[in-house]
C-alpha cells in the first residue's frame, strides 16, 4: 500500500470514530419532544443544556387540527420525555403518535410522559355534559391556558420539576433555571424594579386577589411590563375569531363579547357574519383578534362593514419570525393588542 492510498483510511478511521462517539455524547441530554413550541420554549430554558428539545408543531398550524406524520414517531422514538398540552387539545394525533414510537418510555402514565395542564389555571370547564352538538368543545376546559403568562410560569415548574425526577444529579441546575425564567417572565409581566424589591411571586400574588395596586400603594408607579401596558385598556371589548384569546383575554381584563365562529371549531356561515356585524355596530366594539392561521376573509369582511380594527397575532413562538420564544411572543401580543386601541384613540 503507499502513502497515498493510506491517509484517506486514517482520515475514515478518524470520522469513524468521531460518528460513533456523538451518539454517545448526545445520549447524555435528555431527549424532550413537546407537542408545541409554547412547551418547547420553557422546556428549553429550563432544561439549559442538559436537555435537546424537539417541537412537533411549528407554531403556524391550528393546533386542534394537527395530523399525525411519520417525523413525528421518529422524534419521539428517541424521546426520553414527552410533553403535552393535554385537556384533549392533542387528541387527534397524540395516540397514534405514541403508538407508532413503539417507546415505552413515554407512554401515558409513565415518568416520560408528561402533561402539564395540572396545577394550570383553567377557564371555561364546562358545567354541563358536552357533545358534538355544541362544536368542538373540550370537556376538561378551555386548553388554550398557555396564553395566561402565568400558566407558562406555572408551566415552568412542572417540567422543572420532572426534568429533577429524571436527571436528579442536575435538580439544582433545574431549580437555578426555573428561578431565571420566572424572574425573566415577571419583570416583563411587572416591570424590573418591584420584581427586584418585592419578588415576582408576591407580585402575582397580590394580582389575582384583585389588590395589586392597594397593595403598592404610592409604589405602583414603579409599575412597569405588560401589566402598565395594559392597564389603560381594562374592560375593554373586543371580539375574536375562536375561543383561543380567552386567558389572554382574562389576564389583562378584557372583555370578549363575541365569537366569529357560531361554535368553538365552527366557521361562521353568512348569517353568522351578519348577527356579529349588527353586535359590533351596537356595541360599538373597535377591536377584533385572530390567530395568524385562520383566514382573514370572514374578518375583513366584518372589518368593511363596521371600521373594526382586525388584528393578526401569532398563538406560539415560531407563528411568525419575531415571536423567538414564549415570552417575545407575549412582547408582540401585547404590543399589537395595545397599538389597536390606541389608534382607536381610545
Ligand atoms: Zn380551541
Amino acid at each position: 500500500m503507499t502513502n497515498i492510498q493510506r491517509i484517506p483510511i486514517i482520515l475514515l478511521i478518524t470520522i469513524a470514530i468521531a460518528l460513533f462517539s456523538y451518539p454517545a455524547m448526545a445520549a447524555e441530554k435528555i431527549k424532550v419532544v413537546t407537542t408545541t413550541t409554547d412547551l418547547a420554549s420553557i422546556a428549553r430554558y429550563v432544561g439549559g443544556d442538559k436537555v435537546e428539545v424537539t417541537s412537533l408543531a411549528t407554531g403556524r398550524e391550528d393546533p386542534h387540527h394537527i395530523a399525525a406524520k411519520p417525523t413525528y414517531m421518529i422524534a419521539a422514538r428517541e424521546a426520553d420525555l414527552w410533553i403535552r398540552i393535554g385537556m384533549e387539545l392533542e387528541i387527534g394525533y397524540e395516540p397514534l403518535v405514541l403508538d407508532g414510537s413503539r417507546n415505552e418510555k413515554i407512554r401515558i402514565g409513565s415518568e416520560g410522559h408528561l402533561d402539564t395542564s395540572s396545577g394550570v389555571l383553567r377557564l371555561e370547564v364546562p358545567t354541563q355534559k358536552v357533545d358534538r352538538s355544541m362544536g368542538d368543545v373540550h370537556p376538561q376546559g378551555n386548553p388554550h391556558y398557555m396564553l395566561d403568562p402565568l400558566n407558562g410560569r406555572i408551566v415552568a415548574k412542572t417540567i422543572a420539576r420532572r426534568l429533577a425526577k429524571l436527571a436528579p444529579e442536575h435538580a439544582a441546575y433545574f431549580t437555578e433555571r426555573l428561578k431565571a425564567f420566572r424572574k425573566e417572565l415577571d419583570e416583563h409581566m411587572f416591570g424590573k424594579e418591584l420584581v427586584n424589591k418585592i419578588g415576582g411571586g408576591k407580585l402575582w400574588e397580590y394580582q389575582l386577589k384583585g389588590r395589586l395596586e392597594t397593595v403598592l400603594g404610592k409604589e405602583k408607579g414603579a409599575l412597569g411590563g405588560w401589566y402598565v401596558k395594559m392597564n389603560p385598556h381594562l374592560g375593554k371589548k373586543m371580539i375574536t375569531y375562536h375561543r383561543n384569546w380567552s386567558y389572554f383575554v382574562h389576564r389583562f381584563g378584557l372583555n370578549a363579547t363575541m365569537q366569529l365562529e357560531p361554535k368553538p371549531g365552527i366557521p361562521p356561515s353568512p348569517g353568522r357574519l351578519t348577527e356579529v356585524i349588527q353586535h359590533v355596530k351596537d356595541q360599538k366594539i373597535e377591536v377584533l383578534i385572530m390567530a395568524n392561521y385562520f383566514s382573514r376573509q370572514a374578518c375583513d369582511l366584518v372589518a368593511e362593514q363596521t371600521g373594526i380594527t382586525v388584528v393578526e397575532l401569532p398563538m406560539f413562538p415560531g407563528a411568525i419570525p419575531e415571536a423567538t420564544d414564549y415570552i417575545a411572543l407575549f412582547d408582540i401580543l401585547v404590543e399589537r393588542v395595545m397599538s389597536a386601541y390606541e389608534n382607536k384613540g381610545g
